[in-house]
């Protein structure tokens, strides 16, 4: 019988190879616990491994399937006695225990490697550093309209490896993180999107972006001249990419600069849509759901996967038009005495807050803060200077803020908890402005993690 190493090396073997062989998956959490399921149902030996403790909702899981795990610790044993071990993304790859099962050359993939190899639904992967989400639902949203049988995994939901597992979908649209196609061998999207690259996550790239942004791109390693690359054509990291990398994937490119010959540009206020000659499609962008720049350049790219997969340009329209946007993404809160609450609390880095400090079309009081990732604050400055008129700290450590907005604004004043932000917020602001909560920044220094703090912020101004 084959390994499922030799089965990763010569990328040929089918489901048969790998009966017998055994999975132990590192991480006890939503797409390990998946993992585990689909590896049952394919006949593996299966062995769950978590250093903390596994969440009762997915200890329940693998004791119906009867998986075995541990949990608070790896026992050496069990691990190195593995065929192929499936790491969760938020392991990383310098820990001890990594390190020695690569020294013993024993396979170490991710969820998605793993469960791409028992589907042969067609997969649209969206990855980048901003706007994963927002383009995977509304890709998901535009497809499901269009009444195609299509799942949606990645951080949305289930797993994909529980969905291949239970469900029958001839499509999927994926989310991937970096860490999610830093695990990949094999796997191929049909058609793949990079949003956009700034960084992020430098402490898991030895702070080097050069390894970030090819990480990003591994997303098209394995793709041939049948598949698509969507990408970000006016993004710099990109485009820098391309002139020493090559694809052999169709690119599609998406501007909101410049008019290009094939993909998605602007033109007199339409988004204009073209994956090939014989086939177009523009819409206002005033129509769209989601607004901003950065909004545009999602339905963008969600437009050209559904002209790819032969959506009507009716369902197209309706579908972009209809679309409720996203938890936590530039979401209205409430309108108070005509001053608007918006909660952006999943910008987390400096990008995403450029963005929606773009989008404003009033003056902004503008609350910031948290856990800075190495932030550079600077590109911040001429938005910062035209649109808002008082910065409300919110983290532990706001000293770069001070330092670099202290002598732009008017009013600036730290706080230590969303309650008492948005009651700041309250007094300085008149009639017209708007409280945008886009912190720019992770939450865990007074949140447990970004929907905690976006709660918070909507529950706080719902007791105004
Ligand atoms: P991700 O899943 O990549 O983190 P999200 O869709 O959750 O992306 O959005 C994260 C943050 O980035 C939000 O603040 C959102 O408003 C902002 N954002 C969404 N799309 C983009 C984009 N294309 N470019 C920059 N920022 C974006």
């Amino acid at each position: 019988m084959e390994k499922e190493s030799q089965h990763i090396e010569d990328g040929k073997s089918t489901k048969e190879d790998v009966r017998g062989s055994k999975l132990v998956v590192l991480g006890g959490g939503e797409s390990g616990v998946g993992a585990a399921v689909l590896a049952k149902k394919n006949k593996y030996e299966v062995f769950v491994s978590d250093k903390g403790i596994i969440a009762d909702k997915y200890k329940k899981v693998l004791l119906h399937n009867d998986i075995l795990f541990e949990e608070e610790g790896h026992t050496a044993g069990e691990i190195f006695s593995a065929d192929v071990i499936m790491k969760s993304p938020g392991i990383p790859d310098k820990v001890t225990l990594v390190q020695e099962l690569l020294n013993r050359k024993i396979p170490v993939i991710s969820e998605i490697e793993f469960a791409s190899k028992f589907t042969e639904a067609l997969v649209v992967g969206i990855t980048g550093s901003n706007g994963k989400t927002t383009t995977t639902m509304l890709t998901h949203h535009i497809l499901d309209k269009a009444a195609l049988n299509v799942g949606m995994a990645g951080n949305i939901g289930d797993s994909f490896a529980l969905q291949v597992a239970n469900e029958n979908y001839d499509k999927y649209v994926l989310e991937l993180s970096s860490f999610q196609l830093d695990g990949i061998v094999d796997f191929a999207p049909h058609i793949a999107i990079i949003t956009n690259i700034s960084p992020d996550h430098l402490d898991r790239y030895n702070y080097n972006y050069e390894d970030y942004i090819n990480s990003k791109f591994r997303i098209t390693m394995n793709q041939t001249a049948n598949d698509y690359l969507i990408y970000d054509a006016d993004d710099e990291a990109i485009e820098n990419w391309f002139k020493k990398n090559k694809t052999k994937a169709q690119l599609l490119p998406f501007s909101i600069k410049n008019t290009l010959k094939k993909g998605a540009y602007i033109k007199n206020n339409d988004i204009l849509i073209q994956t090939d000659t014989n086939n177009t499609f523009t819409m206002s962008i005033a129509a769209l759901a989601l607004q901003g720049n950065h909004n545009t350049k999602n339905a963008m790219a969600s437009a050209m996967v559904a002209k790819l997969l032969g959506v009507r340009n009716g369902i197209l329209r309706e579908s972009l038009e209809d679309f409720e946007s996203v938890e936590h993404r530039l979401e209205s809160v409430l309108k108070i005495n005509g001053v608007q609450y918006i909660n952006d609390s999943k910008a987390t880095n400096v990008n995403a807050a450029f963005y929606a400090l773009e989008s404003m079309r009033t003056p902004v009081i503008w609350i910031v803060g948290g856990i800075d990732k190495g932030n550079d604050y600077t590109e911040l400055l001429p938005l910062v200077r035209e649109k808002v008129k008082a910065i409300i700290c919110l983290g532990l450590d706001n000293s770069k803020i001070i330092e670099t907005f202290g002598n732009v604004v008017d009013f600036m004043i730290e706080t230590a908890g969303a309650e008492e932000a948005v009651k700041v917020a309250y007094k300085v602001s008149e009639k017209g402005d708007t409280v945008l909560l886009s912190p720019a920044c992770a939450s865990f220094d007074l949140f447990e993690n970004y929907e905690d703090r976006g709660n918070q912020f909507k529950e706080a101004v719902r007791q105004l």
